[in-house]
């Protein structure tokens, strides 16, 4: 009976989010001034299509067995008759219309989009993969898993071949058994929540991201010598831009315009964005900076490459001034305070570094990735630390496991 049980379960899931789909779509039609959350029950729709279809599977064979199952049969030609509905573009359309209007999208939103144009105009399509590709830039890293979950389930319910991570398998099972409430407080997408203290701080991150706890190349690093001489010759030509800034729940984040880049020796990578710690992850002989600013980069190769600047507590900090006078006033959505902002104006004016490879310091903690923190620290007055709203967003230094430290 357990198997009925689960597959009555699943079923219901299903039928109460298309359910809602069905319900905030007559609504928004209806009454335009509605801003409706579509985009994430466009998300919940490719799930609950996946779910649905399994347990559909499961059904034809329970199907004598279970009488319930004709009604369930008729409700699923239901649910096609919704996803016509998209097919048919009408539902694109009015949504890119509305989302036209906002003057900023939230990662999910425009995800959303994203998914919506793929159940629409399908793969091929040069803007469906320019939408991903767009939410994929919005996403802080550590939503990074949860937009390949989605993108993957989006793929799947629109009939397209694809293997859909086990990650995502897994950080599905733990939404579902905590609700399936989309946890945005504690900064999760999906259900993959972490943090930096208790439960999910950073001693439980590998319980749902293996990578943090078996890693053998992590970041940040407590820098000390001796070191050998670093290869890596840097320079950087950041550019002004309008000023895009993030609280992603973890940090402040502020997303950067193509444009900017650093060469490390020959190689070109573009500033993606960047983001704080309080205090410095990384140590200089066992000692916190009072802050840091991590500036992230990739080359066109998909290598990331991180410049770290130190900021320890003395005179007022102008660029952070602009920064702190224009931080976002809600949480996970982009704000865009017409200002100019150059990145350029937060590094000292030498580029001399440690440089050590090393992982991100969030989950996934993914490796691959360089890192050069800065010789020259910066100054940030104590009452612009205290201003930053994250108390404590600083990973705990992790182990050399026998990597050589580098400086010039
Ligand atoms: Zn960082």
């Amino acid at each position: 009976m357990k198997k009925y049980l689960r597959l009555g379960l699943e079923i219901l899931l299903a039928l109460l989010l298309v359910a809602a789909l069905g319900l905030a779509y007559w609504s928004f039609s209806g009454k335009k001034h509605v801003v409706h959350d579509l985009a994430e029950l466009n998300e919940q729709l490719s799930e609950a299509n996946e779910s649905l279809e399994k347990a559909m599977e499961e059904a034809e064979a329970a199907k004598e067995k279970l009488h319930e199952m004709d009604a369930l049969i008729k409700r699923q030609r239901e649910f096609d008759a919704i996803k016509t509905a998209f097919a048919n573009g009408v539902v694109l359309q009015d949504i890119e219309t509305l989302y036209k209007a906002q003057k900023s999208l939230t990662t999910e939103r425009q995800l959303g989009l994203a998914g919506l144009r793929l159940l629409t105009k399908g793969a091929e399509d040069p803007e469906t993969v320019e939408a991903f590709q767009k939410s994929l830039e919005m996403t802080d890293w550590n939503s990074r898993l949860a937009t390949i979950c989605a993108s993957q389930n989006a793929l799947a319910a629109a009939g397209k071949k694809v293997t859909v991570l086990a990650d995502c398998n897994a950080a599905k099972t733990e939404s579902a058994a905590k609700g399936g409430g989309h946890g945005k407080k504690e900064g999760g997408h999906d259900g993959v929540h972490w943090g930096y203290q208790g439960d999910e701080g950073p001693e439980h991150w590998g319980d749902n991201f293996p990578v943090c706890a078996k890693g053998k190349k992590q970041s940040p690093l407590n820098i000390v010598g001796p070191f050998e001489k670093s290869k890596d010759a840097l320079s950087v030509a950041y550019q002004d831009g309008p000023l895009k800034i993030l609280n992603n729940g973890h940090t402040i984040q502020v997303n950067v315009e193509p444009g900017s880049s650093l060469m490390i020796n020959k190689d070109s990578y573009e500033l993606l964005q960047f983001h704080f710690h309080r205090p410095s992850e990384e140590q200089i002989d066992g000692k916190n900076a009072a802050m840091v600013v991590h500036f992230v980069h990739k080359n066109k190769a998909g290598k990331l490459a991180v410049i770290g600047v130190l900021l320890n507590e003395g005179k007022e900090n102008a660029a952070i001034k602009t920064l702190w006078d224009n931080l976002p006033p809600k949480e996970g959505v982009e704000h865009l305070p017409k200002v100019k902002f150059n990145p350029s104006s937060l590094l000292p004016s030498s580029l001399t570094h440690y440089a050590y490879e090393g992982s991100l310091t969030t989950p996934p903690c993914t490796e691959g990735v360089n890192f050069y923190i800065l010789k020259t620290a910066v100054d940030v007055s104590k009452i612009q630390v205290t201003k930053f709203p994250f108390k404590m967003n600083a990973r705990p230094v992790q182990n050399l496991n026998g990597r050589k430290i580098s400086a010039n």
